[in-house]
């Protein structure tokens, strides 16, 4: 992904809810894409699959197995989708048509990108419910979206997902709906779909937990920005954005020394820019920032090399370091 750009319509005018977003993902590369609500994430991957919502201009580049796909007619995106990369969200129930059986609509996603009997498209079926760990496949197939828990209906998603074998899955706060349980067995099985496919995968998530152990990097967006991009090992050990670290800080912890009780966070100041009115020609974080100096008010940062990472933030401007 090139300059990525999307447009919105807001109050009559055309707002940049993703802004200049740059980024390459390798087959097998977990990625994942954190910020709280309104930072433009999900708008993020709607483009990557281009679902952007009507009205929505997309501009910049992406480009999967070197081919260029802003710009594409729906008909070209539809083939795209499924076949090369697939979507699942956390709400599985609208995925489905509550009137069709789970294997008649997984067969019915095999058979829409590739030319098989339907004997053989029920065979995959079976084979990706399997895969996706649905207890007996076969009777599986015949039950209806409404019948199934919230972690199977979200497993049945995933094979459907995969119907295709698509090289790369979006998968937006994909856990986000299942209690904590449940929650971390689809993400383990997210872990082994993308070791054992090579499966690469792009996570849109608010839960700083889950990018701690299922991503290799992660990118930090904040009003439509990516303001951090890192490993997730260095996010953790070293976060360099103070929006970064507002994160982190906000996390639930375990106090130290009243380990088994007590529950400590800090929240972050003030809210996240209404984007019909950013400021232009600032840091959009300084309201916000504790660390605020002098530039931050009166230019706008670009993202500089800060250490292993990258941070759209003054304090790595070489510029203005002594
Ligand atoms: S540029 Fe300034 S206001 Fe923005 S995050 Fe960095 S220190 Fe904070």
């Amino acid at each position: 992904m090139r300059d990525l750009r999307v447009e919105v319509p807001i109050g009559g005018r055309r707002v940049a809810a993703v802004d200049g977003v740059d980024f390459d993902l390798a087959a097998g590369e977990s990625l994942a894409v954190v910020g709280e609500s309104g930072c433009g994430k999900t708008l993020l991957a709607r483009a990557l699959l281009g679902l952007a919502p009507e009205g929505a201009r997309v501009s910049g580049s992406i480009s999967i197995g070197g081919r260029e796909l802003v710009g594409s007619s729906a008909e070209e995106w539809r083939r795209v989708r499924g076949k090369e990369i697939a979507l699942v969200f956390q709400e599985p129930a609208s995925a489905f048509d509550p009137v069709a059986t789970v294997g008649a609509q997984i067969v019915e996603a095999v058979r829409a990108h590739r030319k098989v009997a339907r004997s053989e498209a029920r065979r995959i079926a079976i084979e990706r419910l399997r895969e996706v760990g649905f207890p007996d496949p076969a009777r599986g197939m015949a039950e209806y979206p409404h019948r199934l828990s919230g972690g199977l209906k979200q497993r049945a998603f995933l094979a459907m997902a995969l119907a295709s074998d698509p090289a790369i899955l979006v998968a937006d706060e994909p856990t986000t709906a299942l209690d904590a349980t449940v929650a971390a067995q689809v993400l383990e099985l997210l872990d082994r779909l993308r070791l054992g496919r090579r499966l690469t995968l792009l996570l849109i998530t608010h839960d700083l937990g889950t990018v701690a152990t299922h991503a290799d990097r992660v990118i930090v967006m904040y009003a439509g920005r990516v303001v951090e991009e890192a490993r997730a090992v260095d996010l953790f050990r070293e976060p360099r954005h103070p929006y970064t670290r507002a994160l982190l800080a906000s996390l639930p912890r375990l106090s130290a020394r009243t380990r088994n009780a007590a529950r400590r966070f800090d929240a972050i100041p003030g809210v996240v820019p209404d984007l019909a009115s950013r400021p232009a020609g600032t840091c959009s974080f300084a309201p916000r920032c504790p660390e605020r100096f002098d530039p931050c008010d009166s230019d706008e940062p670009t993202l500089y090399p800060a250490g292993e990472s990258i941070a759209r933030c003054f304090l790595y401007d070489p510029r203005l370091r002594s």
